[in-house]
């Protein structure tokens, strides 16, 4: 398998010279040449596999599709090795929960719960596997990788806690002092791992990511000091999401002949875009529809046609923050896929319409009503009300707590759903992230996984640092010599 750059660059590239690269040369995104197909008699072995062997197995057939250049029983041990009951919670490692009642007929809506890894969101069913493949990669090269990011939660902990211990890797990850919860600050701090950087800025976490911007444009300090990136446009995280589509798919149906719909919360467009790729496949999913909050981009232009990225300001804090964006990081890859990938147009649009003019609009171009008939895409919004309410209903009707981000994926569900089509809704995180929202909703703490209990207390290590791109620089020489 080659992987080529949504904006027509001419070069062709494996899996791993782009494992521990951010974007294309040409400012694109890393895509395969083509989508793997699985025909009926593919689909079949890998249900079969999925029920006789499991996550891994299943992780390990999926991936092999797309890696070819780590030896097949080094890949797969990277699976086991990945995908444990031990670091996922379960023996499933993502178990459906029934979101209809026993009494109701099928098709039922499900959650698919992704969110009982290490620090309790979806994203680490990819980083964790992305901290194996770095180790592995790097120790094959003799090479050293020191991750820089900036989080304002979710990303900077599933990171920390997938590269901690890992030999070859150091973290710096930035993050807006007192801004992340109270428990999210906790998860973080409290790791006492060397290779592990926490650094808490006197500001926002716009002004994190400037930093991280003015650190990897200075070329020099990054060739010096070996500078990467874990964030949401790394093909490999992609390609570990697409897995849990195939494992939805398998526990939500009896049959490859049957259709199932996912809804996913959504910011970045990471995890949609997953299920973009196993439908592509030729999984059996009718609709993927796309759940924001108020931040709407990409309702709005699942709706309308038009693109058009938010200004900072324009941004609103909400109560899922997660998918506060201004803009999508994922979605030029969509794109370029419903352009017929058309190269030139993909890097007409996203490497000048957006940076010029702030927003793209397809409404007229006939390949848009494609979205939906052909890629299946559909979209909703929801607001903080909305995300009150549903968590209300779902612990009153079915005794379960939902984070926010999983229920403004309930509330869209519930209004696009098809009766006659069974509906997976992506769990993403679990409600002790976002106590906060959940006490106004119901009135009581969010119950709390036995490995969290008291980490508040525990000591923290974290250095405190002016927004001020030479103090992260001289921290990092400083660490790193
Ligand atoms: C990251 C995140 C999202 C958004 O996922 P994307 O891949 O960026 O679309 C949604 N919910 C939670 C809890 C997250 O951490």
């Amino acid at each position: 398998m080659r992987y080529q750059s949504t904006r027509g660059h001419p070069d062709r590239k494996q899996f791993c010279e782009i494992l521990l690269e951010g974007l294309a040369p040409d400012g694109g995104l890393y895509l395969p040449e083509n989508y793997p197909q699985l025909d009926a008699s593919a689909l079949a072995r890998l249900r079969e596999i999925w029920q006789n062997q499991g996550y891994a197995a299943l992780a390990f057939e999926i991936l092999s599709l797309y890696i070819d250049d780590i030896p097949r029983e080094d890949l797969r041990a990277l699976c086991q090795k990945t995908y444990t009951q031990e670091v996922f919670g379960t023996p499933e490692i993502v178990p459906l929960k029934p979101l209809t009642g026993a009494g109701q007929k099928h098709p039922q809506m499900f959650l698919e719960a992704l969110s009982n890894g290490p620090t309790l969101a979806f994203k680490d069913m990819a980083m964790q596997l992305l901290g194996h493949l770095f180790e592995y990669e790097l120790g094959r090269r003799g090479e050293t990788l020191n991750i820089l990011g900036a989080t304002s939660g979710d990303t900077g902990s599933a990171a920390e806690y997938a590269m901690r211990g890992k030999k070859g890797v150091r973290v710096f990850m930035t993050s807006p002092n007192g801004r992340m919860s109270p428990f999210q600050q906790a998860q973080m701090f409290s790791l006492l791992d060397e290779n592990i950087h926490n650094i808490a800025i006197d500001g926002v976490f716009d002004d994190c990511q400037d930093i991280v911007k003015a650190v990897s444009n200075d070329l020099a300090f990054k060739r010096r000091y070996k500078i990467g990136t874990v964030n949401s446009i790394n093909w490999a995280r992609l390609l570990a999401q697409v897995v849990y589509y195939f494992a939805g798919y398998f526990q939500a149906s009896q049959d490859n002949g049957q259709k199932v719909s996912f809804t996913v919360p959504s910011g970045n467009f990471g995890n949609v875009c997953a299920g973009h790729v196993a439908r592509m496949m030729g999984l059996p999913i009718a609709k993927l529809v796309v759940a924001t909050n108020e931040n709407d981009v990409l309702d709005e232009f699942f709706r309308t046609g038009v693109y058009r990225v938010r200004t900072t300001a324009n941004t609103l804090e909400t109560s899922s923050p997660s998918m506060d964006i201004s803009k999508a990081s994922n979605f030029e890859r969509f794109v370029f896929d419903l352009l017929g990938r058309d190269a030139a147009q993909t890097r007409q649009i996203f490497g000048q319409a957006l940076s010029q003019e702030g927003f793209f609009d397809l409404s007229a171009d006939p390949r848009f009503a494609n979205a939906a008939a052909v890629f299946g895409f559909q979209s909703g919004r929801s607001t903080h009300a909305d995300r009150l309410k549903t968590i209300q209903r779902v612990f009153a009707e079915h005794g379960l707590m939902i984070d926010t981000h999983t229920a403004d994926g309930v509330k869209v569900a519930t209004e696009r759903r098809d009766p006659l089509v069974p509906m997976v809704v992506l769990e993403t995180a679990l409600p002790i992230k976002f106590a906060a929202t959940i006490v106004e909703a119901l009135g009581r703490q969010p119950e709390r996984p036995a490995q969290f209990e008291g980490i508040e207390l525990l000591p923290k290590r974290v250095q405190l640092m002016q927004a001020d791109v030479e103090q992260v620089k001289s921290y990092i020489q400083k660490h790193c010599d």
